[in-house]
């Protein structure tokens, strides 16, 4: 029994071992800090090294690191509040749930109210587009310590409380990871608390700063970044008013808290998810009318694919009896658990990620089509989803077996139509 609880050695190593673990390392912050310094340049040209690399000193502003410091803690207060329900994660190994508190929507709304005070008082909000590469570094350094902090704390975790994939014993991978499955402090989940609230919500309050910087520069912000700004937040909105749906997720259920995601959650999605409104601050794009009115009914079109494609499998995961999916043809699996093989898991594998894409894609065409930089992050994109989606599909054959072979042979595409 005791033994049955223990976390298994982790076999099967992902993203190329622990020597493709140290290439990331340097490779993730490497990535933010290129991005960022080519997007600063007069002709943003990914084709060509940046001429000249600011000096080392100038990246470093302690002012930054504390603003930065205060934003989490301020997100950590929302957090604790005792607001909004409190729902259980899936059943870990010895059988308990964790509880986790649903809040992330209203810490959203808090901290909108208080950026639109900022704006009235006039706080000076572009100070964030002014020291924006001094502030990335300040969180990848914060994601640094933090990631360093863990692994220490995994150290004295029991047995069962480690993840399935960073248990190699290998301390590099086991760091890069996440050693641990559910850091905690008391009540204060820390993997849960990074994945919704200080990077993504931090994201929002980003894209506002560039607006008011674009407003001192120019008078009043374009179309192009207005465009820009609220498919963010209506997509980060919609993320956090469905918050619950996180604890199903893999990030939540199988991958530990380590590096990995401490620094995606903490210093690339702000700081590379905001990159197109970074361009278009530095350099501004005329979007005419007609071509504005097809962007946004494409990011429609990506936003009802992603939304519905979501809800149907979370209705049907929740309540498989609900009419609104109680239809649906699907196929048994050995687990009791079925798939869905019709509605929007019929048309392709994966249709959220088909969703998901697509608004990408619409947040990268208000950039224009002169520069590929802008792009990135829908590049980029595309190859975290094709990858995300090969993990899934081996845990799926290897929770489903030929059940997922049936499924596979009656929606033999993943992700795109006909494509892929
Ligand atoms: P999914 O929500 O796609 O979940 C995959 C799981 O769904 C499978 O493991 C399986 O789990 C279940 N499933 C798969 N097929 C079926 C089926 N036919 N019928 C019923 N259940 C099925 O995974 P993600 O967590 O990767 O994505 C969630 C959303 O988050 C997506 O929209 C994605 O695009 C988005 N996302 C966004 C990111 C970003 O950086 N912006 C990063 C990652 C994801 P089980 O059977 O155990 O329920």
């Amino acid at each position: 029994m005791a033994d049955k609880m223990k976390t298994p050695r982790t076999s099967e190593m992902e993203f190329g071992g622990s020597l493709g673990a140290l290439l990331l390392l340097f490779v993730m912050p490497g990535t933010v800090l290129y991005l960022l310094v080519t997007c600063n340049t007069e002709d943003a040209s990914v084709l060509r090294l940046p001429g000249s690399w600011p000096p080392l000193e100038t990246l470093w502003d302690p002012f930054a690191v504390v603003l930065l410091l205060s934003w989490i803690s301020l997100q950590a207060v929302l957090y604790m509040l005792p607001i909004g329900k409190v729902a259980e994660g899936i059943p870990l190994k010895d059988n308990t749930k964790l509880k986790y508190r649903i809040n992330a929507f209203q810490a959203m709304l808090v901290s909108s109210l208080l950026a639109g005070a900022a704006v009235m008082v006039g706080f000076p909000l572009s100070y964030v587009y002014d020291h924006f590469l001094q502030l990335a570094v300040g969180s990848g350094l914060i994601a640094l310590f933090l990631s360093i902090l863990l692994y220490i704390k995994s150290l004295a975790a029991p047995e069962s409380a480690l993840a399935p994939g960073g248990n190699s014993g290998n301390p590099l991978y086991d760091f890069f990871i996440g050693h641990e499955l559910n850091p905690r402090i008391g009540f204060f989940d820390l993997k849960y608390f990074c994945e919704l609230r200080p990077g993504l919500i931090g994201w929002c309050l980003i894209n506002i700063c560039f607006l008011v910087k674009e407003q001192e520069l120019r008078g009043s912000p374009s179309l192009s970044l207005i465009l820009v700004c609220g498919f963010q937040a209506l997509y980060v909105m919609d993320a956090l008013w469905h918050e619950e749906a996180i604890l199903t997720t893999m990030d939540i259920v199988h991958d530990g808290f380590g590096f990995m995601l401490a620094f995606g959650d903490l210093c690339w999605v702000p700081f590379t998810y905001s990159l197109q409104g970074y361009f278009l601050v530095r350099h501004p794009q005329e979007l005419d009318i007609p071509v504005a009115v097809g962007i946004v009914l494409l990011n429609a079109v990506g936003y009802i694919v992603f939304r519905e494609s979501n809800s149907q499998k979370n209705t049907f995961r929740r309540n498989p009896a609900d009419p609104r999916v109680a239809r649906l043809e699907t196929i048994p699996t050995a687990t009791g658990k079925r798939l869905l093989v019709s509605g929007w898991w019929g048309i392709v594998r994966h249709p959220n990620y088909l969703g998901d894409l697509i608004m990408a894609l619409a947040w990268s065409l208000p950039c224009g089509l002169s520069n590929i930089l802008p792009y990135f992050y829908v590049i980029y994109f595309t190859v975290l989803l094709i990858h995300r989606e090969a993990r899934d599909e081996h845990q799926c054959i290897k929770k489903y077996g030929v059940a997922w072979k049936e499924y596979c042979r009656r929606v033999p595409y993943r992700i795109f139509p006909y494509i892929y």
